[in-house]
């Protein structure tokens, strides 16, 4: 069976789970643990349009976690059917990138593929935080500036409260010369950021905030 779950359906999947464990580590009514299981399932399922029988099967076996031990259990069985992002080579970020000059990428071999919704780095030398996201079936590179706040805050990619930034990108106007500036606070830790997404609305919307 191809893979054919998303690195932040897999993350929403897995807050759901935690959701399971946390119930049983808090409740003892049986009626209340099997509602919140049902509920889990439920919005699992209801993440895919159109489930095939298989694919129902690596899904729907949420509903039999209990305890951390089965729900590691099951995360372990969705983790080869997770779609990789995009391969990305330095002539890929090179491509993207055209206009920079020995763009230092991240280390690509340590990116797990599986585990990103976006590619986003800093290059510590000019402050500048780079991305590259897969949008209506394209890669976009984004680039801009990236001015630490520390301080927490909520990343407008992944909803959640975390050590943020502010990342601004000029954008060229279509049809017009000059440029405006535009950009929103996002996670400094890109890693954490791809490991809190639970859906790509915001993502995209970001993107499109940047490119549009
Ligand atoms: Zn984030």
């Amino acid at each position: 069976m191809e893979p054919f779950i998303r690195n932040d359906q897999y993350n929403f999947i897995k807050a759901q789970a935690k959701n399971i464990v946390n119930a049983y580590a808090s409740v003892n009514d049986k009626a209340i643990l099997h509602a919140v299981k049902s509920v889990a399932q439920e919005k699992a399922v209801g993440l895919f349009d159109d489930l095939a029988h298989m694919q129902a099967e690596v899904i729907s076996p949420i509903s039999q976690i209990e305890n951390r031990v089965t729900s590691d259990a099951y995360l372990a069985q969705l983790k080869p059917y997770v779609i990789p992002f995009h391969p990305i080579s330095d002539r890929t970020i090179a491509t993207l990138f055209p206009k920079v000059k020995k763009l230092k990428g991240p280390s690509l071999e340590k990116v797990n593929l599986q585990e990103i919704s976006y590619l986003g780095w800093i290059d510590k030398g000019s402050s500048k935080k780079y991305m590259i996201v897969e949008y209506q079936d394209k890669l976009v590179g984004l680039q801009g500036t990236f001015s630490n706040l520390n301080q927490k805050g909520v990343c407008a990619l992944c909803n959640r409260h975390e050590e943020i930034g502010m990342f601004v990108m000029e954008v060229k106007r279509s049809g017009l010369d000059n440029y405006v500036k535009r950009g929103n606070y996002i996670c400094q830790d890109s890693k954490k950021c791809n490991e809190n997404i639970t859906t790509l609305d915001r993502l995209h919307d970001f993107v499109e905030l940047l490119t549009s």
